[in-house]
Parts: C-alpha cells; sequence; structure tokens
C-alpha cells in the first residue's frame, strides 16, 4: 500500500502525512527532508547551489538514510543528524535550485523506491512529485490545497512568528513557482489524484478525510 501525498508548501502535508501513517499503522517518507538534506551537503560543502553542473557533479555523494517512523521522522547526511539543520532559512531559500537539477531527482527517486519497498505495512508519501513520477501507481494519491493567505498564516505560524505572514507569502509563492516551473517533474497534480482543499478545514479534519478516502 502506497499513499502519495502532494501539494505545495503550507497546505499541511506533513502533519496530515505524519498523523495518517500514524493511524493506519504505516511508514512514512518525508522526500522535501531528503531534498533540504542534499541541500544542506551541498551549502556545506561550498557547492555553488546556482549552479547546476557544479550540483549535478556532486548528486551522488551525499548518503542520506530517513527515518520512516511517523512518530519521529529523523534524517542523516553522512551519518550526520540534520533534522534540525535542513529546517533553516538558508536551506529553505536554496532548496528548489538544487531539486531542480536532474541528476540530484533522479538519484532522490531511487533512494524513495528504496524505502517503499523495504516498508512492511506500506508506506505515506509526501512531496511534489510522488503520484505523477515516484509512484504513479500508487494505491491512493491525495493532493492537498490551500489559499496563499492560509498557507503563509500557517508557515509563519510554524516559524514561531520570526516572519511576517507577508514576507511568508512571498517566499512560498517564488518556491511554488520554481518547484511547478522546472522540467524535470515539477510540483504537480496527477489527474487520478483526489484534491483536498485545506483551507477551512482542520487538521483533524484533513486526516479524517484522507483516512476515509485510503479505507474506501
Ligand atoms: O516539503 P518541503 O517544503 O520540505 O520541500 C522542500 C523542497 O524540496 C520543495 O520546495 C521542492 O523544491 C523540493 N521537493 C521536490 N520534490 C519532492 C519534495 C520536495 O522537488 N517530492
Amino acid at each position: 500500500m502506497i499513499v502519495a501525498i502532494d501539494g505545495p508548501s503550507g497546505t499541511g502535508k506533513s502533519s496530515t502525512s505524519r498523523a495518517v501513517a500514524a493511524k493506519l499503522g504505516l511508514s512514512y517518507l518525508d522526500t522535501g527532508a531528503q531534498y533540504r538534506a542534499v541541500t544542506w551537503w551541498m551549502l556545506r560543502n561550498g557547492v555553488d547551489v546556482n549552479d547546476p553542473l557544479a550540483v549535478a557533479d556532486c548528486a551522488g555523494k551525499p548518503v542520506i538514510v530517513s527515518g520512516t517512523d511517523p512518530a519521529a521522522p529523523a534524517i542523516s547526511v553522512d551519518g550526520e543528524d540534520v533534522t534540525g539543520p535542513i529546517r533553516t532559512q538558508e536551506v529553505t531559500a536554496a532548496v528548489s535550485a538544487v531539486s531542480a537539477v536532474p541528476e540530484v531527482r533522479t538519484r532522490m527517486v531511487e533512494v524513495q523506491r528504496a524505502a517503499a519497498a523495504a516498508a512492511g505495512a506500506g508506506i505515506v508519501v509526501e512531496g511534489r512529485d510522488i503520484g505523477t513520477t515516484v509512484f504513479p501507481r500508487a494505491t491512493v494519491k491525495i493532493f492537498l490545497t490551500a489559499s496563499a493567505e492560509a498557507r503563509a498564516a500557517r508557515r509563519s505560524g510554524e516559524l514561531g512568528g520570526t516572519q511576517s505572514v507577508a514576507v511568508t507569502q512571498a517566499a512560498l509563492a517564488k518556491r511554488d513557482a520554481a518547484d511547478s516551473g522546472r522540467t524535470t517533474s515539477p510540483l504537480a497534480k496527477a489527474d487520478d489524484a483526489i484534491e483536498v482543499d485545506t483551507t477551512d478545514l482542520t487538521l483533524e479534519q484533513v486526516v479524517e478525510r484522507v483516512v476515509n478516502l485510503v479505507e474506501e
């Protein structure tokens, strides 16, 4: 069983995916964390993230290991726990450029398919291209959306109010444009994905809806 949950930032993908996996006794994989971990490695090693050739050259170097427990989804690079460091604004600002490089995506898709193959009962996988590219034959495909205002308010709240809603909204719009506009596996809804608009729903309501769709 593979549950693919895609959508732009701030739609509640991570909270929803973790809660759905926990409720259904499934593993969980955050593919955004993997792209962030590669980006963290590039920054740490002085690679120019705006030079696609330089990024492509190193795409095979970082060894990414993702925990798949929805209660504690840790991630490490070359044995170093980067669960916290991959959430910095520096990584967030660079991640779209790194994840647009085809060699990076090819590598990550391999890692993602291996994680799903190793998951016992099944897995909830969240990202941008899971239903379209990584698991086009997923059991259930969900595409989460929300208004730009709601997404920015949520993300600003997650950052503890350290970034205003207006600044957050502009940053999200920029990242979504880059993620949707790239040529390899852009952020996209699969034709057979079910769209859930989370703007006016609580997390519990979204989780209930997705669990019902999986159990149907
Ligand atoms: O989900 P999160 O915001 O942590 O994702 C960070 C970035 O990773 C996205 O903005 C996107 O550039 C990239 N990503 C991707 N494909 C995925 C998941 C994330 O390109 N499947």
